[in-house]
This record gives structure tokens, sequence and C-alpha cells, in this order.
């Protein structure tokens, strides 16, 4: 079932002391679906995925992993998920082969299935011939492989990665990342990061976090339609009288740079590029250069996360 919610969160806070490092977040994920929870040093990540994972007690709200809740039933709720902390939990002196069998009895997979269930999740990890080495003799890369093998050795359908590609180089990076999506198709997977294009990379879904608010939730195609263009760079050898180009329909200002170079903003529903052109042949401008200026992933961030803290909201509970 494509559509099967996996995880539910509701009104969720946790307070460390008086301050509320997380804030009444609510959100959901779907099998098949990877979201990315994107967010600056110390916006409530970590927090959030430990209480998602059971290991840190929510101060309110709820979280339901495959059905079962998360504080009535710790057991099978923890049963439906995969963790793998930013810190992954590998021993470096054991094999990769010791430590996923250990991990498969610390899951309570039966004996008579683990050699099974360790070779499934090498295979998945790209651990096929790895199982003889020691897990401190292999890259950062492979480390990481082995810390989701274990996430994933007993098929939980929800899996919680946190900063999964830090300290990676980006070849490591772009395999990780790769390995995430393949994980995505069959399960539910919440990653946790502050790298941008990881998000764009890896995520179907975007929920950004800011002070322990979430302050965006939105699709991947959703957040690509708040970067598209609404602005226009262009050069002219022969610029006219500006008010010629603010009369061009949906056109909201002009911003003149010198030279010739223009900054045109637009209505995005009216986009005046073509009418731009050919006044500028009719009259001739000289136009020599135009370029949409997209808004990048990083200014949104910014522009999101600098606006909460602009107006920050009381803290307390
Ligand atoms: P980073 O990317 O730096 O790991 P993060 O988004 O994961 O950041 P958290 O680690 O969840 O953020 O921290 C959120 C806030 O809660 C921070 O202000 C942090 O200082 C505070 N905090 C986290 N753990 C504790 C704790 N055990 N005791 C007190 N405050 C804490």
């Amino acid at each position: 079932m494509s559509d099967e919610v996996l995880v539910e969160v509701e009104d969720l806070s946790r307070a460390y002391g008086g301050m509320l490092a997380v804030r009444h977040i609510s959100f959901s994920i779907r099998r098949g679906q990877v979201l990315g929870f994107l967010g600056p040093n110390g916006a409530g990540k970590t927090t959030t995925m430990q209480i998602l994972s059971g290991n840190l007690a929510p101060t309110t709200g709820r979280v339901r992993i495959a059905g079962h809740d998360l504080l009535e039933d710790p057991r099978h709720a923890k049963q439906a998920i995969g963790y793998l902390p930013e810190q992954p939990p590998v021993y470096r002196e054991l094999t990769v082969d010791e430590f996923l069998d250990y991990c498969a009895s610390l899951n309570r997979i039966e004996r008579g299935k683990r050699r099974a269930a360790r070779e499934a999740a090498k295979i998945k990890c790209g651990l096929g011939d790895t199982g003889k080495r020691l897990i401190g003799n292999l890259s950062k890369g492979y480390q990481q492989r082995v810390g989701l093998a274990q996430a994933i050795i007993h098929l939980p359908p929800v899996i919680i990665l946190d900063e999964p590609t830090v300290g990676l180089d980006p070849i490591q990076i772009r395999e990780i990342r790769h390995l995430i999506r393949e994980l995505g198709k069959e399960h539910g997977v919440i990653l946790s990061t502050h790298i941008l294009p990881e998000v764009q990379a890896t995520c179907d879904q975007v929920q950004i976090i800011s002070k322990g608010d979430l302050v965006l939730n939105d699709s991947i195609e959703g957040l690509s339609r708040h970067m598209q263009s609404s602005t226009l760079a262009i050069a002219l050898r022969d610029p006219p009288d500006l008010a010629r180009i603010r009369e061009i329909a949906g056109v909201k200002s002009v911003q003149d740079q010198g030279d010739g170079r223009l900054h045109v903003f637009y209505d995005p529903a009216t986009d005046p590029t073509d009418a731009l052109v050919e006044l500028s042949v009719q009259n001739r401008w000289g136009l020599y250069e135009l370029q949409p200026q997209r808004a990048s992933l990083e200014d949104i961030f910014v522009h999101i996360t600098t606006e909460e803290q602009e107006s920050p909201k009381g803290t307390a509970a």
C-alpha cells in the first residue's frame, strides 16, 4: 500500500528545563516517502529524531509508528523502527557479519532466520563481500552502510536517519543518498540534515524546523514552485527610460544595475519575457543578455528561518 501512513506525530513538544526545544509539531509519513527534516544547528532535529525512535520521552504530544502508540505500546512501536543515530552504533572491533548477527539478535530475529536477515541487509546496503572485514578497518562510507544495515536488518517499515552523510566524501555521499532513495521505495524514511542539496537529491517531502517550530511542510515540487523565477536579469546596449519597461504587462518594478544592466521583477502569473524581447527588437534597445534569476533553496531557507527569528514566540512550558 503506497499511501499507508507509517508515522503520525501529533502536537509534539519537548522541554529542556524551561526551554521548549520542539514546539507543538505535527506531521505524518507514508510508505514510499522520504521526508527531509531540515533545520539549522540547534533547531530541534536530533530531539525530534530521538523522540520518534523511542529514545527520549516527549513532554507532550503523541507519536504512532505503524499504528502503535509509542508511549502506550513501545515494544511494537519500536520494532517498527530502524534508527541510525548521528554517531553510527558500530563496534569497530567486530567483523561486519559478527556485528550484524548481534543486531539481529537484539532485534529478536529468530536464531534460524538471522543469517538470511543479515545477508539480505548486506545486499541492500552494498556490503556483499565485506562480511569478514573488521568494521574499524572499513572506510567511513562503508561504516555508514553498516550503520544503515543494522537499522534495516529487522525489516522495519520506518527508517529514521539522523544526519546520515555527515563526514563522508562526495562519492560516498552520492552512494548513501542513492541507497536512501532505494530504501524509500519500500519504507517510510525520515532523515534529518542541515545540508540543503541533500533534501533536493534524496527526499520527496521537506519540513523545515526553526527554533523548535515547524515553519514549512511541502513537497519537493511545492518547494520548486517557491524557487520559480520572478526576476529577470537583462542587459541592453541602448536602454530606454525605465518607465517604458515598467509599463510592460506583469512587470512590478525595475532596478538599474548600471551599464545597461537591469533587474526586472515581475508577477509570476504574467511572465514579461516575450514582450520584453519584442519591444527590444522593435525599438532597437540592443538586448544582448537575458537570464531568469532563480531563488535557491538556500535563499528560501534563510528567508524562512530568519523571518522566524525576527518574530520569536514565547518559550516556557
Ligand atoms: P544540531 O544540528 O546542532 O544537532 P538540532 O537541530 O539537532 O541541532 P537539538 O540537538 O535537537 O537540535 O537541540 C535543540 C535545542 O535543545 C538546542 O537549543 C539544544 O541546545 C537544546 N538541547 C538539546 N539537548 C539538550 C539537553 N539534553 N539538555 C538541555 N538542552 C538541550
